[in-house]
Formats: structure tokens, C-alpha cells, sequence
């Protein structure tokens, strides 16, 4: 009899220590939150160690910083770690100075300085320099990156400049190059971006800000150095001739979200392209385009913002280091989950 209760002791014991252990090992998510702030960018990440990353601050005027508060307080920010600009275009680095009068920044992350000369281009990346004058501001090139816990974040390209070598796992011929007529030069800013690779154990997000089609297909052709990823935030909103199949279908993306605004971006060539990316599950959508027509809009119930007059809705994202992950179109509630290839 009491050997048979010490044995049940023992057994209960070793049940509720391993039950204890299974819960401590269940990893947290990492959060990714596409604000929709009309055609710019605004990307919020949160990492499993609640660490966070604000990638580029929409325009400026209050509305966006508004949106992107608000979003860093549902994750129960107090404070956002780091702001990274991709670029000095009004519609990424705009809301800088009303975002600094809402919440904390640790740190601003950049390219350098901006390349444009326009007056206009000044005025915006004055008001930059002014609003993070008393901040601490960094500098990334490529194979740099930011010292986040549990996840890798990495810069494969900045300031003009890329990665040269393969990611581990990539590096293999791309079938897809050479479809494309040559790409143009572009000397304007968006050539600029730092484009960042984001790693949780098997799941890969890409956002290469507004890279366009020449700095693009030097990351793939004539071969890849990125691999494969799991989640594409569409370039430059979604634009042609950037988006080029060489770099999309490359990349076979498991999902895409496509950060167009109502009469911004997804454009039907780059559109098409990245609907038609073969293993692609979905195509998230933060707008319905208004000039794309049926024919190049996805079904509704996957798209953020229907109307014109957007009330702001955005795409979440949360995934496992296994690779799976859930999108949550916040306007209709919809939540689909992926399962980890
Ligand atoms: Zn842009």
C-alpha cells in the first residue's frame, strides 16, 4: 500500500514536471503588424522576447503615427526599440516627427544619407534629421543587422549595396532570369532601401522596402542568393516592372501581402506576377486597387481596406518557429493559418 502511493507520488510528480516543461518549451509568436497608412509603409514587428521593430512611419500629418501607436499599444509596447527607415521618401519617413511626439524610440536605423537633391527631398530629410536630432541613430549595410533575441535580422541591401554572398541553403542557378528586358538604373532613393531578411527558426519574412527592379534582380541573377522565403511584403507597393518574376518566383513565397494603397501600387504586370508565383497559397492584400479592376484585385474577404475612405485596417501576421503562421485581415476578422512547408 505505501509503496503503491509513493510510486502514485512519484508518477504524478514526473506528469506535472513534464507538463510544466511542455509549457515553458511552447515558444511565443513573432507578431508582424502591416499598418495601413495609404500607400507607404509602416511595418511593426514584435519579436518572442518582446523586443520591437517599427519598419518605415508612413506619411506625415498625425493620422499614420496615430495608426502605428495604436498598434504598438494593443502589442503592449511602452516604448518602440527601433525604428528602421528604408529610404528618405515621404511616404516611409514622413511620420517620423509626429511618432517621436507619441511614444519612445530607442534607436533610428538607416541607410547613411539621402542620395536626392530636389528641393522637396530636402525638406523631407531635414525634417528627418531634425526629428531624430536627439536620438540615437544608426547606420546598416548589407551582412549587418540588428542584435534582436531568438530571431536573425538581417540587411541584404542598403545604400545601393547588397549582400555578395548566398545565404546559407541558397545560392543555387535561378531558372528565371534573363525574362526580363535589362533593368534600368535608378538614382532615386528607392534604389537606397535597406531590404531585410527576418528569420524565426524556419520562418522567413522579406521586406526589401521600395528596392526596384535593377537592385532586385541583382540579388537573384544569375543566382540566389536569398533562397526561399515564407512571407513577401511586396516591393515598392507592389509596382512594375519592379516585383520581376526573377526575383518573385525565386523567392516562392509561401504567402504575399501587397502594401498598395487605393490608386498606389498593385499594378496589374507586378500584380500578376505575384498572384501567379507558383506554391503561392494567398495574396493579402492592405487595399483594393482601384484602377486593377476584378480581374487584378483578390477576393474581398482578403483584402484590408475595401473603400476608398480606409479606416485604417491592417494584415497580421503571427508565426511559430516551425514555420507555420496565421494572417488576420482585421477588417472582416478572417484568419487563415498555413502549416509550415
Ligand atoms: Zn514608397
Amino acid at each position: 500500500m505505501r509503496v503503491n502511493q509513493t510510486l502514485r507520488i512519484a508518477v504524478l510528480t514526473i506528469g506535472c514536471l513534464l507538463l510544466a516543461s511542455t509549457a515553458a518549451a511552447k515558444p511565443k509568436p513573432l507578431q508582424i503588424d502591416f499598418i495601413d497608412v495609404e500607400g507607404g509603409q509602416a511595418t511593426l514587428i514584435v519579436t518572442p522576447s518582446h523586443e520591437s521593430v517599427l519598419i518605415d512611419t508612413g506619411w506625415a500629418g498625425g493620422r499614420d503615427a496615430d495608426r502605428i501607436v495604436n498598434a504598438a499599444k494593443a502589442a503592449g509596447l511602452k516604448q518602440i526599440d527601433y525604428v528602421l527607415i528604408t529610404h528618405f521618401h515621404p511616404d516611409h519617413v514622413g511620420g517620423v516627427a509626429d511618432l517621436v511626439q507619441r511614444i519612445p524610440v530607442g534607436t533610428f536605423v538607416d541607410h547613411g544619407n539621402d542620395v536626392e537633391d530636389s528641393d522637396d527631398a530636402r525638406v523631407v530629410y531635414k525634417a528627418y534629421e531634425k526629428a531624430t536630432e536627439h536620438s540615437k541613430r544608426v547606420h546598416l549595410a548589407p551582412n549587418e543587422g540588428l542584435p534582436l533575441q531568438g530571431i536573425q535580422f538581417q540587411v541584404l541591401t542598403a545604400a545601393g549595396e547588397r549582400i555578395t554572398d548566398p545565404l546559407p541553403g541558397a545560392g543555387e542557378a535561378n531558372p528565371y532570369c534573363g525574362s526580363d528586358v535589362e533593368a534600368k538604373p535608378d538614382a532615386s532613393e528607392n534604389a537606397q532601401s535597406v531590404g531585410v531578411l527576418i528569420t524565426y527558426g524556419k520562418f522567413r519574412f522579406l521586406d526589401l522596402g521600395d528596392l526596384t527592379e535593377k537592385k532586385e534582380l541583382e540579388l537573384v541573377c544569375p543566382n540566389n542568393l536569398i533562397g526561399t522565403v515564407t512571407l513577401y511584403l511586396t516591393a515598392h507597393h507592389g509596382l512594375a516592372p519592379d516585383n520581376p518574376k526573377a526575383l518573385v518566383w525565386a523567392l516562392h513565397p509561401q504567402v504575399a501581402i501587397m502594401n498598395n494603397g487605393a490608386h498606389k501600387g498593385a499594378n496589374p504586370e507586378a500584380w500578376r506576377i505575384v498572384h501567379d508565383s507558383p506554391g503561392l497559397a494567398d495574396l493579402w492584400q492592405l487595399h483594393y486597387a482601384e484602377d486593377g479592376g476584378k480581374d487584378h484585385n483578390v477576393a474581398s474577404d482578403l483584402i484590408a481596406n475595401l473603400d476608398e475612405k480606409s479606416d485604417g485596417h491592417s494584415i497580421t501576421v503571427e508565426a511559430e518557429p516551425d514555420g507555420s503562421f496565421t494572417v488576420v485581415n482585421t477588417r472582416d476578422g478572417l484568419s487563415r493559418k498555413y502549416r509550415a512547408k
